[in-house]
């Protein structure tokens, strides 16, 4: 075993010779790979020492960056000091308490029990048993532009390219479309596309038969497909149907939840629409340590207060990502961390458009809060890539290159560029980083 200190060369090596990557073939995912030592703020650096701007805070999830708030540190190691694991199955801990206590507050009056998995997509198993087990009914709708995670449960519900990794799955799935088509209008405006699409929704339904569909699960923002945006009759719509064929809805605040979109769960910008059950992970504990939430509407709590939900892992509620998450929590409320959001917001946006307008590579921009993306374009105006098994573009890894060479982190895919800053970001560092991505831009223009 080599015991001298591990250089970059050693690092690359070990990766080459037995680390295998996991979404794409692992060689070309490797080459692709960067580099990172040590973070600061909003910063990575490499081991040159080079600095880059994360402008997508990795997988949207490193939501206060990489510098640990020292409060969320003392009560790790003083956890990690006194009881540093304890199986959450069986026990009773402050920490697991806490964190219930403060979602609790934080979260609206209706929603009353939580659980702590470690993932997202295992809250979203959490999510989907629950709704079977409490409705007594098998049926799931999802949309095709949804990505719900990696698990075999979750992989079924996405829609996006990666399902076809779950293509066995498991069974009680059925697809619905979304608001946003790319090969036709639901109608001629907004308001007739909205009513249409709600027809369509509620003509599934009938055709599934509402008796077997024990719930309808939507991303808040629908975040891995390109941030598309649920206008608010959409989400009500849904609401709605849900409430009149007696169907849970279960938002799925993974991606958006703590924070990301101007207020601390994404739902709560659609005046006063609450879940039967929510799911969230990522900003929950900073991604300082793995934790995932669920959260349950009182009567369906209530339900598991004597019916078993029949569901465990060995690391939910672990004590320490408990403690991390409960002090994450408190740290986001006494620093207002959505405040800051908030006031980002409109600056987002006027550096989005500005940069639409700019550069011929952009097609369309959308942002709520500090979580937007852009559509990249080829020379004919058309998605610069219409599947995601097409080779990526040269001109695409070029931006990329310019885009590290300008010290911007960020999460590429076309024909989507998502932008995510950490939420402790300030204003100065976002028109820093608005400015480095606009340089870099002239590579992909035409
Ligand atoms: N749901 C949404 C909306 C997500 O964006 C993700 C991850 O990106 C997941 C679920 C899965 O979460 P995890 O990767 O923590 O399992």
């Amino acid at each position: 075993h080599n015991v001298k200190e591990w250089d970059l060369k050693d690092i690359v090596k070990s990766t080459e010779d037995h680390v295998v990557f996991t979404w794409g073939a692992t060689d070309p995912m490797r080459k692709a790979a960067k580099d990172f030592k040590r973070g600061e703020g909003i910063y990575l650096f490499d081991y040159q020492g080079r600095k880059y701007i994360d402008f997508t805070s990795q997988a949207i999830n490193n939501n206060l960056g990489y510098s640990i708030p020292p409060s969320v540190l003392e009560a790790i190691t003083k956890q990690l000091t006194t009881l540093p694991q304890l199986y959450g199955g069986l026990t009773i801990t402050e920490p697991k308490a806490k964190l219930a206590q403060i979602l609790n507050d934080v979260t609206p009056k209706d929603i009353t029990g939580f659980l702590f998995p470690c993932t997202g997509s295992e809250a979203n198993e959490v999510a989907i048993r629950a709704a079977r087990r409490f409705t007594g009914k098998q049926k799931i709708l999802t949309r095709y532009k949804s990505y719900h995670g990696g698990t075999t449960g979750p992989l079924t519900a996405t829609g996006d390219f990666r399902r076809q990794f779950g293509e066995s799955g498991v069974s009680g799935f059925v697809k619905f479309f979304d608001l946003q088509a790319f090969q036709f209008q639901w109608g001629q405006n907004q308001q007739q596309s909205v009513s249409t699409y709600l027809a369509y929704l509620e003509e599934t339904i009938l055709s599934e038969n509402p008796n077997s569909i024990a719930a309808i699960m939507v991303e808040t923002v629908t975040g891995s497909a390109g941030v598309l945006i649920n206008p608010p009759e959409v989400i009500q719509g849904i609401r709605a149907l849900c409430d009149k064929y007696n169907i849970l809805m279960i938002m799925d605040e993974v991606m958006v939840g703590l924070g990301r979109i101007g207020e601390m769960f994404g739902f709560q910008t659609y005046d006063g629409i609450v879940p039967d059950i929510f799911t969230c992970a990522k900003g929950l504990s900073g991604s300082f340590l793995p934790l995932s939430g669920v959260g349950f509407r009182k009567d369906i709590q209530d339900y598991f207060r004597t019916n078993a939900l029949g569901w465990g892992t060995t690391y939910q509620a672990h004590p320490v990502s408990c403690i991390c998450a409960y002090e994450v929590i408190k740290y986001m409320v006494e620093k207002d961390v959505v405040g800051n959001v908030k006031k980002l917001e409109p600056v987002m946006i006027n550096r989005m458009e500005e940069l639409l307008k700019k550069h011929n590579s952009l097609r369309q921009g959308r942002a709520r809060g500090l979580f937007g993306a852009f559509d990249l374009v080829g020379a004919d105006g058309q998605l610069i890539m219409k599947s995601y098994s097409d080779p990526v573009p040269e001109k695409v890894n070029k931006f990329k290159a310019k885009l590290l060479e300008n010290g911007i982190q960020a999460w590429v895919r076309p024909p989507v560029m998502h932008i995510a800053p950490p939420l402790i970001i300030t204003e100065a560092e976002l028109n820093d980083a608005f400015n480095r991505v606009d340089d870099a831009l002239n590579v992909l223009d035409h």
